[in-house]
């Protein structure tokens, strides 16, 4: 058998987004399981609509997945190849060059269009099974707008089978062109590649995704602080299922496992939030070393060593380091630096008939976590402090609350944060004790 060869052939007409590169990660998977190779072709023949922002935009995305192709060609590059080949066509008159009325300003008064024989055409799309169509209805398509302006259908054709395309991987938008594609390579005696038209990719609203519908460019994602793996795994996951429930697969799992026969033939829907489940999945994977490498943020303002505790809790509790950077400087800002307090919110959950508990409960506490070792576990914490909660609970309802909540509140100065536990461990039972005993004081008023 022929050594695979796929391609991944964007236009830089706009930003791509999420569905846009699942295409390339099919290719890229399906190539590489295969032994075979990866092809990037940039598509840039429509020159008016081409920019190299997008391409730029396109490379970078490839870069971030870690597609990387074995071969990159520009399409415009082969112009003199399609001009060669337009040329043939016409002189055999199986195209021609032909006069027409311009309708718009701007019409051209000449194009080239194909001398279409008519009839059915039927391929196997690797996906879909048979595909038969009518091309009649067609009439004589336009294959050129000049001898030096081949419309897509030609270029993309030829450079398929000038680099040796085996498989042409693409959505499922373009199986009507492919019967028009077949009839040109009939015409030039060209190879007619394998078809797999992959199942649309389609918003939470199950319409096209589109970037006109605000369908993200995929580097947004990369911004936003998702792991290139975790979009690797989501993506080959729209359309493609392992033949298990494995959710969680690295780009080796993948290259391993990957094959055409399970392409799925309906729409597969971009959830963002499995995106950012199966993203929390992969930052979790992290060492803490990795994950505060990824985080990417200036350590000097931090006490190194409470930051490497914090991990943890941010592993647990975010989905992208987007989210994570944030809550180091909202919810867990209180790790690095003492909250200032606010007095009637130590004394939020006094319950009547207590006063002055939570002053008494923060001096109770206090001795209960004064003979901590630096580094003790949030576990051990507990141990020491329940206790003396639940004694409370049991003197009357609401007890316990009432002693953890001005706890809580002394070490983090906010509504919302780890539990207290944590806090201490993390904090050390020192910076605990001065900071309870600034709330003391505050409520001594
Ligand atoms: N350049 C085409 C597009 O961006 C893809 C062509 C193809 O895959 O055959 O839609």
């Amino acid at each position: 058998m022929n050594k695979v060869v796929t391609r991944f052939a964007p236009s830089p007409t706009g930003l791509l987004h999420a569905g846009n590169y699942r295409t390339a990660v099919f290719a890229y998977l399906f190539a590489k399981h295969a032994h075979g190779s990866f092809i990037l072709r940039i598509e840039d023949t429509d020159k008016e609509r081409s920019r190299p922002e997008y391409e730029t935009n396109i490379l970078e995305a490839l870069a971030w997945l870690q597609l990387d192709a074995d071969q990159r060609y520009r399409q415009s590059a082969n112009a003199i190849r399609h001009r060669e080949l337009l040329e043939k066509l016409v002189s055999e008159n199986t195209a021609y060059v032909s006069k027409e009325t311009p309708r718009n300003p701007g019409d051209r008064e000449e194009v080239i269009r194909f001398r279409n024989p008519g009839g059915k055409i039927s391929f196997i799309d690797i996906v879909r099974g048979e595909i038969a169509m009518d091309v009649s209805d067609l009439g004589d398509f336009i294959i050129a707008r000049s001898f030096d302006e081949p419309v897509f259908h030609f270029a993309v054709v030829v450079d398929d089978a000038d680099e040796g395309v085996t498989h042409v991987i693409r959505g499922e938008d373009h199986i009507a062109n492919t019967p028009r594609q077949m009839l040109i390579q009939r015409a030039l005696g060209l190879a007619i590649p394998a078809y797999v038209h992959l199942p649309l990719i389609l918003g939470s609203d199950r319409s096209k995704l589109s970037k006109r519908k605000g369908a993200k460019a995929l580097t947004e994602y990369r911004d936003l602080g998702i792991l290139p793996e975790a979009m690797l795994n989501y993506l080959a996951l729209l359309g493609w299922n392992p033949g298990n429930e494995r959710e969680y697969l690295s780009r080796k799992d993948l290259v391993e496992i990957f094959d055409l026969s399970r392409i799925q033939k309906g729409g597969a829907v971009f959830d963002e939030t499995k995106l950012l489940s199966v993203n929390q999945h992969w930052m979790r994977t992290l060492s803490d070393d990795d994950f505060l490498k990824h985080l990417d943020i200036d350590l000097t303002d931090f006490n190194v060593e409470k930051f490497r505790k914090a991990v943890p809790l941010l592993k647990e509790r975010t989905h992208t380091f987007t989210k994570a950077r944030e809550m180091l400087s909202g919810e867990l800002s209180c790790l690095f630096a003492e909250p200032a307090l606010d007095r009637n919110q130590l004394l939020a959950k006094e319950l009547e008939g207590s006063p002055g508990l939570a002053e008494t409960a923060l001096g109770g506490l206090l001795e209960a976590i004064k003979a901590l070792p630096e580094g003790v576990s949030a576990d051990a914490v507990k141990e020491a402090i329940m206790p003396f909660a639940d004694a409370e609970e049991q003197k009357r309802r609401g007890g316990r609350g009432a002693v953890l909540w001005p706890l809580r509140y002394a070490l983090s100065g906010a509504d919302r944060s780890p539990d207290p536990f944590t806090l201490i461990s993390i904090l050390g039972p020192e910076e605990s004790i001065s900071r309870m005993r600034k709330a003391v004081g505050i409520l001594k008023g």
